[in-house]
């Protein structure tokens, strides 16, 4: 934890992080979003050629899907909903009583339509659902958001805002595997250019309760989820900076995703975590990119 807590002071003290008061929730300074764009650029030179749809939804999403998607099921603990005073002027007069006196002013909050978007490619299955079936030799969909978590924590590598890019890859199952093995090679090969160690393991996804270690072990039996790891506050213990996930036709049946032949369609998705990404960069060569080695510095800037 103290090399957690270390980074996130020095971060603040650079001016790159900004503190907000509010654990895994900061202001990002020009130059920390300068890191971002350059790796961002990156991934178009990996991915741009291969011709996939670029999709930008806005950090909240339609509750009705995210109902339907089973999230609230698996990860109850890490959801956000977004509520709003639904009130009229006496329920107002009432409100404002109850902040005066420190009461909890948040009950009388109702759910809205939105809920705060858990992971980038959510939005994106009922969307695709919708356009029809989808072609014999698949579909390729570039997505990049804000997702919310609620897992406060002092490990700046753990903020409860933060940015997914993704590809996500629709089709027939060697189709979404091959395209999940092509970018865990080329998820190497970046983080080689931007001179960052990084290993490839075996992972699960952070299910809720008894039920969900279950769930956990199986997903890691049948290798459905791997993960790019980078030193960024331990070396013991480094973060997943890049996840890979195969769903099988576990989407595909719940959006009713078919492909021309009628079979249902099977899904993969890469993830790009882009302040873990940043991080791990300005925990390897410094704080000040300048410093940066040369061939760092073109891999981002050109
Ligand atoms: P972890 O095991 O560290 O909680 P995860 O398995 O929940 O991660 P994914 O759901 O695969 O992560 O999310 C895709 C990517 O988004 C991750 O590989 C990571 O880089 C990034 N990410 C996930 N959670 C966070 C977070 N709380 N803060 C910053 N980045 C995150
Ligand atoms: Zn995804």
């Amino acid at each position: 934890m103290d090399m957690q807590v270390s980074l996130l002071d020095r971060l603040f003290d650079a001016g790159l992080l900004i503190e907000t008061g509010v654990d895994g929730l900061y202001g990002r300074s020009g130059q920390f979003e300068d890191v971002i764009a350059g790796f961002e650029r990156l991934i178009d030179r990996f991915g741009g050629a291969d011709g996939a749809e670029a999709i930008r939804f806005p950090p909240g999403m339609n509750r009705a899907f995210f109902e339907k998607s089973g999230y609230m099921k698996s990860f109850p603990q890490l959801a956000g909903t977004v509520h709003s005073f639904c009130g009229c002027e006496l329920d107002h007069i009432s409100l404002l009583k109850c902040m005066d006196e420190d009461g909890d002013w948040t009950e009388g909050q109702k759910a809205t339509d939105i809920v705060l978007t858990p992971a980038a490619c959510y939005p994106l299955y009922p969307t695709i659902a919708r356009r029809g079936k989808v072609a014999q030799t698949g579909a390729l969909y570039d997505l990049q958001s804000y997702c919310f978590r609620h897992e406060p924590s002092k490990d700046p590598a753990r903020q409860q805002l933060f940015r997914m890019r993704e590809y996500v890859c629709v089709g027939t199952q060697e189709h979404v595997t091959d395209f999940r093995q092509s970018w865990m090679d080329r998820g190497l090969k970046m983080m080689e250019l931007v001179g960052l160690d990084v290993e490839i393991d075996v992972a699960n996804d952070p299910f809720f309760g008894r039920a969900g270690r279950m769930l956990a072990n199986n997903q890691r039996d049948q290798n459905l989820k791997f993960e790019l790891l980078i030193p960024v506050t331990s070396s013991a213990k480094p973060t997943a900076c890049m996840s890979f996930n195969y769903h099988q036709d576990a989407f595909g049946a719940k959006w009713e995703l078919a492909l021309e032949d009628g079979s249902v369609a099977h899904t993969a998705c890469v993830g790009f975590g882009l302040e873990r990404i940043a991080l791990a960069l300005f925990a390897h060569h410094g704080l000040d990119v300048k410093q940066w080695p040369e061939h760092v510095r073109t891999a981002l800037w050109g």
